[in-house]
Parts: structure tokens; C-alpha cells; sequence
């Protein structure tokens, strides 16, 4: 059940797939958005690299035209200052020269003349005819050269400065001076993208111009080779380019200084240049996929809540919140839900608790609360694959799986076995069910199978032996009996067709009669009788029980007053009150009105009322018995221990009789109900009671009463009920 349960309360496909897919198109949105964002943001960091790529180049660029311009500046001051002298005295040139060069800090200082000679201030001659820098240097006005190894510089790379000194219009020689490249690159942030790039100063054929600090580097050389063999790659002018070597990519930036055909070329692996951009989109994708899981995992929790809720709203609905079970409504579903083929194959089944108002009464209800939670508890245990609801109050239905009569009655007994097994281990209180079966069939509605059900269970209510009973076509016929004897009713009243029949009440010590009770009788014009078991019921369904009753007082008032005229020695005799009376007292005053005219001694006259009776709440039984009391009538207590009142209702209650029911009498023999029955004759002695036990058959139980003290009797061994005739016969006998 818990299955079709769940399919039909539990989240439905619909929700499920809905959920499923919108989870899917936020998944595809949140990727696309990513893809996007992604994209965007490499965009904008790549777009923002080359830019401070390019930034910096120019201040790089800056940087070191500056440099060079301060040794040119440098420089052309010695040369003019030597312009201005004229001087021919080479020695003290030279002399003054290197006092310049550790001043400005040249690497060396020196002539060139004509003759190609490079007069240094070490006092060195070199002959240069044959070094290209020196050739330039002869040929150009100012000259700045490309970085090379000096004859004594070991590693060392310098860049030569030269300018022309003249006397009048004629170049007498030029100044020379070297200088570290190292220190002219020295001002060039080289921080760009991390410290990761490369700065290279080059000339249009990929010649490396200045050497930088850090030349040595293997990939800087390995660039400066390629860029050597391919100097295609460098632009004519400032630009960017794209190339690869050494299977990998490069960004290089190149920027034209305006000196000689040089180029600054800012160059660097693109993957450093994104690895900024991957961290930024990381942490992009990081704090998604965090957005992610907290939107998936906020809908999740949102609709858990909802999925709650409606769970709540369907137990509130379905569920009997204190048994924890199915209630009426769920079974309407569930019957729904049933396959039709599976019909045949179940037994629907309708119980409920004997006398449960009573046993709340005595028990109180928090015993009866408990006794509602054992019952489910037992089917659970014993059933557990059956199908049981709480339909309303204490009537429970349950679909019993099972293939034929036979294993229904295997699966009742084992339930009705541990019942009775745990009342005898004192576990639960006594307590008995009446239930009504019927079989299901393909095509029965669920309100007419519940309503057989009811019918099978209304023929065995109160019936102690039996506990369920199977339905059958012949409860129809009995309902329209039912029906039929309502509709004749009236006219059997008008047609006096109801007798009275007494049965005596002895006195077992002396045998003789000491009352009667007016049992009623349905004489039809045919002849046939029909006893109070079959009609009782029917009148009492329709209350017309009420009128009866005041007919059967009205008669044995009249036909007592007969006797008394006939000269009969009259006994007491007591008329039945119906339950259904207690429940509105206007019989009261017909009562009243009844005795008083019939002129009958109302102590003579007793009524008696069922023990069960006692616990309908509202019947203001007290009030009864106080009435009949003034009007000087006595009150039995009937069928006393069917009910299970006790002793209190004995004590608060002012009965005259206590008339033990049949029950007890067919007990004897029974040693645990001897003793309720020794019990309660001792009570009601005790209590100035009389006691009577009805429905003595047998001698034993005659003599045993009569050993435990009860004296009165009324049964089939003394006498069964007789009609008017012969009772007045008896009554004759024994005067
Ligand atoms: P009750 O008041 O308990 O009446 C006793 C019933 O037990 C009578 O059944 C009587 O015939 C039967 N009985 C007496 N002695 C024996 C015995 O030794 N063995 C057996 N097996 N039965 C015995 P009856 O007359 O069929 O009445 C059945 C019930 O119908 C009565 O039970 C009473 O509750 C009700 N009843 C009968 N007449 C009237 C009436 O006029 N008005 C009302 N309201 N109820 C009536
Ligand atoms: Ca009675
Ligand atoms: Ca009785």
C-alpha cells in the first residue's frame, strides 16, 4: 500500500521531471554564462596585457633613448669643450679624457684618427681598419653602435659612442667611448606580465642592438637566434605579432626607438600572458559553481519544504493522525486504486469493538485509546500484508488478501487467537469485535460492499461466540424483512396481534411463583409467531418499540386487574423497557398515566431496564429510576454481567432486582465465573439487593444458585414463557 501510496501522494512525475528539467536548463544557462564570462574576461585581460605591455615598452623605450641620450650628451660636451681648446697635445687629451671616463663612468675612452687608429687613455694603440663598429664610427657625425664584445671584456658587451672633434671645418679625430649595455637597459622595468617577458633591443636585421643584464639566459638567447633567422617577423614600424618557436606561442610588442633602426621588442609566452586571465576566470568559475550549488541546493531545500507540506496536508487528510493508519478517505482511494483483477482475491472486512462506550466508561478512555493502538499493533504483527483503515471511530476496515473462505478464517483466527491469547496474559483488557465480511467482486461499488459488510456485522452485533460473519444474499431478504414488519406495524398494533406471555419467576427454595416477566409476543392472523429476537431489533431501529411497550404495560395492567377481579392470587410482574425509551422520558408520564388509571397497585408492577443501558450518557437514568420509584413502581436492572458496568453502577443506582444474566447461569461449571457469580450475590446482598438469575435450564445450575445464596429464578427449567391462559392457570395451581 505504502507504494500506491507513494504514487499517488508522493512528489508526482510531473513535479519530478519539471524539476529535473529546469535544474538541466539552469545547468546549460550557468555553462553558457560561464562560457561567456569566460570569453569576456579573457578578452578583457588579454586586451588589458598587450595594453600594459605596450605601456610599458614605451616607458621602456623611454628609459633607454634616455640613457643613450645622456651619453651622447656626455659625450658631445667632451667633444666641444675639445673644439673649443684646439689642442694638438694628444696625451694630455687622453689624460683628461680618462679622468672623464672614471667620472661618467665609460668603459673605455680613446681616439680614433684618420689612420684608423684608436688611441685609448690606457695608453693602448689598436689598429681598427677592420672593425665595422670603428668604420661606422669614421663614416657617421654622431654614431652609436650595436652591442659587441671588447677585445678585453671577457663577457662583457659594450656599445660604442663616438663624435667628430673639428678644427674649423676639418674632423681632426673623433672620441670614443664605450659603455656597458648592461647599464643602459638598467632603467627598463622588466616587471611586465609577472617579470615573465623579455625585452630585446634589435635592429632591423634581428641583430641584437643592446645587450640587457640578462643575456645569458638560455631562452633569450634561443629567441634572439630565431629572431635573428627570421627577421621578416619584425614590422616596419610599432606593432605587435604573433609567433611561435619552440612549439610555443609568443606575444611580442615591438616599439621603434628613434635611434639608429632600432626596435624595442617586448616579447612573451602567451600562456603567461593568460595566466592571469585563467586566474581571474578560476576564481570566476570557483564563485559560480559555489552560486550553483547554493541556487540547486536553496531550490532543493525550498522544495523539500513544499514536499512537506503537501506530505503534511495529505496525512492530515488521509491518515488518522493518532492510529497512524489510513482513514476513510484513504480507503476510498486506495479501493480506486485497486487493480479490478485483484478483487476476487481480497475479503473486505469491517469491524469494530463490542460495546466499546461501555468499555470507555468503565475503563476510561485513555485505556480505550490504548486498546484502538493494540488492535492496529495486532494486525501489523499478523497481517501485515493486508490493508487495514481506521474508517471511523472504532470501526476499522481491513482488505484481506486471501484465495478462499477457508484462508480468510486461517488469517481471522491467528488475529482473534493472540487477541484472546494476550487478554489471558493480562495484557489487554477483555474486550470482543464483531465483523461483517464480504467477499469483493469485479464491478461492486465500494458503498455496497461496505454496506453488505455492515449488514453481515449487524447480524452477529453482540453476539459474544461470534466474532465475524460472511455476508450473504439472505441478509437482503432479512433487511426487507425488517422493512416489511416496520410497514405492519401499525396495523398489527390495531389488530392486537401482539400478546402478552409470562414467563414465572420462582422462588427456588419453596418453589413457588413470585412474579412473572411480560414477554411479548407477535401473533400473526395465520398463526405464526414471531418471537422478540426478530421483531425487537426492527422496532427498536424505528422506535416504534415505544408504542409497543405502552401496549404490553397497558395489557398487563389490564389483564393483572382481571386476575385480581377472577380472585387470583397476583404476583408482581415485570414489563421491559427499551433502551430506546431512556432516551427521551416522555414514556414517563404515559407510564404515570397508565398505572394510575388501571387502578393496578404500582408496587406490584416492575420495570426492567438493560445494564447496558447504563452507559449511554444521555439518559438521565437516575432520573427514571427516582420517577418510577415515587410512582411507587420497582426497577430491575436486566441481563446484569453482559455489560461490564460492575459493582459501581450497582451502588450509585437504586435498583430493587438484579436479574444475572443467562450467561452467567450457562457459566456455572466454570470456576472463574462462579466466583464473579458467588461475588456478586454477596454484593448484592450486601447492598439489600435482590438477585435473580435468568435462563435457568438445568438442575445443577438450580442447586448451585440456591448453595451460594440467590433464591429467585426464571428459566426454561421452572417454566418458559406461557401465554395469559396458562399463566393464569399456574397462578390458580398454587393457590
Ligand atoms: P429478556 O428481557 O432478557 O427476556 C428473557 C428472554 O430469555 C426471553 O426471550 C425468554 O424467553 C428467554 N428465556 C427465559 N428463560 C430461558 C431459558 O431458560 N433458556 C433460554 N434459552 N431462554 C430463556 P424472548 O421472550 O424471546 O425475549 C427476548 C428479549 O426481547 C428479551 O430479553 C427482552 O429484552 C426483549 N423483549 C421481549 N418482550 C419485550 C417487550 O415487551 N418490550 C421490550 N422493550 N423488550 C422486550
Ligand atoms: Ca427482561
Ligand atoms: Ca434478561
Amino acid at each position: 500500500m505504502e507504494e500506491l501510496i507513494k504514487n499517488e501522494f508522493g512528489m508526482s512525475k510531473g513535479v519530478k521531471i519539471s524539476f529535473a528539467a529546469g535544474l538541466t536548463i539552469f545547468f546549460f544557462i550557468s555553462i553558457f554564462v560561464y562560457y561567456s564570462l569566460y570569453n569576456n574576461i579573457e578578452e578583457i585581460v588579454t586586451a588589458q596585457t598587450i595594453n600594459s605591455i605596450t605601456n610599458i615598452s614605451e616607458l621602456n623605450v623611454d628609459a633607454v633613448s634616455r640613457a643613450i641620450a645622456n651619453r651622447k650628451t656626455l659625450l658631445e660636451a667632451f667633444a666641444i669643450n675639445l673644439e673649443r681648446k684646439q689642442s694638438k697635445d694628444y696625451d694630455a687629451i687622453l689624460r683628461e679624457m680618462e679622468t672623464y671616463r672614471t667620472t661618467y663612468d665609460f668603459y673605455s675612452m680613446g681616439i680614433l684618427d684618420e689612420d684608423m687608429i684608436f688611441s685609448l687613455t690606457t695608453g693602448e694603440k689598436i689598429d681598427v681598419s677592420e672593425l665595422v663598429q670603428f668604420q661606422n664610427a669614421w663614416r657617421n657625425e654622431f654614431y652609436i653602435s650595436d652591442s659587441y664584445m671588447p677585445a678585453d671584456g671577457g663577457e662583457k658587451r659594450v656599445n660604442l659612442f663616438s663624435y667628430p672633434v673639428r678644427y674649423g671645418n676639418e674632423c681632426q679625430y673623433r672620441v670614443i667611448a664605450t659603455y656597458l649595455s648592461k647599464n643602459l637597459t638598467e632603467r627598463m622595468n622588466i616587471r611586465v606580465v609577472n617579470g615573465k617577458g623579455y625585452y630585446y633591443i634589435l635592429d632591423t636585421d634581428g641583430d641584437v642592438a643592446i645587450y640587457p643584464r640578462y643575456y645569458k639566459d638560455e631562452n633569450y638567447l634561443g629567441l634572439m637566434e630565431y629572431v635573428n633567422d627570421t627577421p621578416e617577423i619584425i614590422p616596419d614600424e610599432t606593432g605587435n605579432r604573433y609567433f611561435q618557436y619552440n612549439g610555443e606561442n609568443y606575444y611580442a610588442h615591438f616599439e621603434q626607438l628613434d635611434i639608429n633602426d632600432w626596435y624595442l621588442m617586448t616579447c612573451v609566452k602567451e600562456t603567461d600572458m593568460f595566466a592571469d586571465a585563467d586566474k581571474i576566470t578560476y576564481g570566476v568559475f570557483v564563485g559560480m559553481g559555489l552560486l550553483w550549488l547554493m541556487i540547486v541546493g536553496a531550490m532543493f531545500f525550498v522544495l523539500m519544504l513544499v514536499y512537506q507540506f503537501q506530505k503534511k496536508m495529505q496525512r492530515a487528510v488521509f491518515y488518522d493522525s493518532f492510529l497512524k493508519i489510513g482513514n476513510g478517505e484513504m480507503l476510498s482511494v486506495f479501493f480506486q486504486k485497486i487493480p479490478k483483477e485483484k478483487f476476487p482475491k481480497m475479503a473486505f472486512t469491517i469491524f469494530d469493538i463490542d460495546k466499546f462506550k461501555e468499555f470507555n466508561y468503565v475503563h476510561g478512555e485513555e485505556t480505550g485509546d490504548n486498546l484502538l493502538k493494540y488492535i492496529v499493533h495486532v494486525f501489523r504483527d499478523e497481517l501485515p500484508d493486508d490493508y487495514l483503515f481506521r474508517y471511523r471511530a472504532d470501526n476499522f476496515v481491513v482488505l484481506i488478501v486471501c484465495e478462499d473462505k477457508t484462508e480468510f478464517i486461517q488469517k481471522m483466527e491467528k488475529v482473534l487467537q493472540r487477541f484472546s491469547d494476550d487478554i489471558d496474559a493480562g495484557l489487554i483488557q477483555s474486550f470482543d469485535i464483531s465483523a461483517g465480511v464480504r467477499r469483493m467482486r469485479d464491478g461492486d461499488s465500494l458503498q455496497r460492499i461496505m454496506s453488505d459488510a455492515l449488514l453481515a456485522k449487524g447480524t452477529i452485533k453482540g453476539i459474544q461466540v461470534q466474532q465475524y460473519a460472511f455476508y450473504d444474499e439472505n441478509f437482503r431478504a432479512k433487511k426487507m424483512n425488517f422493512m416489511e414488519m416496520e410497514s405492519d406495524f401499525s396495523r398489527a398494533l390495531k389488530n392486537k396481534e401482539f400478546h402478552v406471555y409470562y414467563q414465572p419467576k420462582f422462588d427456588m427454595e419453596t418453589g413457588k411463583i413470585v412474579g412473572a416477566e411480560a414477554l411479548a409476543r407477535w401473533i400473526k392472523c395465520d398463526g405464526t409467531i414471531v418471537y422478540p429476537g426478530e421483531f425487537i431489533p426492527c422496532f427498536e431501529a424505528s422506535r416504534q418499540i415505544i408504542m409497543l411497550d405502552e401496549a404490553m404495560l397497558e395489557a398487563v395492567c389490564r389483564q393483572m386487574k382481571e386476575m385480581e377481579a377472577d380472585g387470583l392470587n397476583v404476583k408482581k410482574v415485570s414489563v421491559n423497557l427499551s433502551r430506546v425509551h431512556l432516551k427521551h422520558s416522555g414514556i414517563l408520564q404515559k407510564i404515570e398515566r397508565i398505572v394510575t388509571e388501571s387502578g393496578v397497585n404500582p408496587g406490584m408492577i416492575s420495570f426492567e431496564i438493560t445494564e447496558s443501558a447504563l452507559y449511554e450518557d444521555s439518559i438521565p437514568l437516575r432520573h427514571i429510576v427516582d420517577f418510577l420509584h415515587r410512582l411507587g413502581c420497582k426497577v430491575d436492572m436486566d441481563d446484569y454481567g453482559i455489560g461490564v458496568s460492575g459493582p459501581n453502577a450497582l451502588a450509585s443506582n437504586q435498583f430493587d432486582v438484579i436479574k444475572l444474566d443467562k450467561s452467567f447461569i450457562d457459566g456455572i461449571g466454570n470456576r472463574r465465573i462462579e466466583s464473579v457469580i458467588r461475588s456478586t450475590i454477596f454484593l448484592s446482598k450486601d447492598l439489600g439487593i435482590d438477585i435473580l438469575a435468568e435462563g435457568v435450564e438445568e438442575k445443577y445450575q438450580a442447586d448451585s444458585l440456591l448453595k451460594w445464596g440467590c433464591t429467585l429464578a426464571q428459566g426454561y427449567y421452572y417454566s418458559p414463557p406461557v401465554p395469559e391462559e396458562q399463566y393464569r392457570e399456574m397462578l390458580k395451581k398454587e393457590s
